[in-house]
């Protein structure tokens, strides 16, 4: 964009924080209060049967407030303007001694993949779009690895125990994919449960990937 062009964006649009709508400098950019309060870089419990599949689990944010509108925002009404704010939200967890450690051990960064109906209607994967830039900068390669082959019933209206079982034969690995020896990063929107991150790390598992650890913008653990 041309300086003459951005003054002039600014000036009929001035950037501002997507949450308390405060002018701001750069345009991506959040007030210093709203991104401390939505950048939150955890390390996620991860129980017994996924601890043998998946070395670590992080999430940057909480489902929740602003986190959650820009999640929304994106998925359901491909609002895709948020994706510079989500962006810098990623650069700011990487003040994160745990976040740097992810990005230095990761070789590839897989996404949850959706089922290709749902990706057509979409017309896109939120985990992509989410992550696929800043791991750019990272030099960490996006790679399709997974496909969804079932579609499963919407996961709230299943008992943890149905949600395992649905999920199980959900995933495959991707015709012609090759991911032995590789330390993989599996990326995602949110993490509830954890039981599509475990399915998914599975299959990589089975496939002989190396050290698996996931990631998630944010973490919805009620
Ligand atoms: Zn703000």
């Amino acid at each position: 964009m041309g300086n003459w062009f951005e003054a002039l964006m600014n000036f009929i649009y001035p950037p501002h924080c997507p949450l308390c709508h405060k002018y701001v400098e750069n345009r991506g950019d959040w007030c210093t209060v709203c991104l401390s309060l939505a950048c939150q870089p955890h390390r996620l419990p991860i129980t017994a049967p996924m601890q043998s599949v998946i070395d670590s689990a992080w999430a940057l944010s909480v489902y929740r407030g602003g986190t959650r509108e820009l999640i929304r925002g994106l998925k359901y009404h491909d609002r895709r303007s948020n994706l510079p704010y989500i962006k810098r939200l990623l650069q700011e967890a990487e003040k994160s001694a745990g976040v740097r450690k992810l990005l230095e051990e990761s070789i590839w960064a897989v996404p949850v993949p959706l089922h290709a109906k749902r990706q057509r209607e979409r017309g896109f994967n939120q985990a992509e779009l989410i992550f696929a830039d800043w791991l750019q900068d990272h030099s960490i390669p996006m790679k399709n690895m997974l496909r969804r082959v079932r579609q499963t019933r919407p996961l709230y209206q299943l008992t943890a125990r149905e949600r395992a079982v649905s999920l199980r034969e959900a995933f495959q690995l991707q015709t012609g994919g090759k991911v032995k020896g590789k330390s993989v990063l599996l990326v995602d929107d949110i993490m509830t449960t954890g039981a599509t991150l475990y399915a998914c790390a599975n299959v990589l598992k089975q496939a002989g990937a190396g050290k698996i650890q996931a990631l998630v913008l944010a973490s919805d653990q009620g």
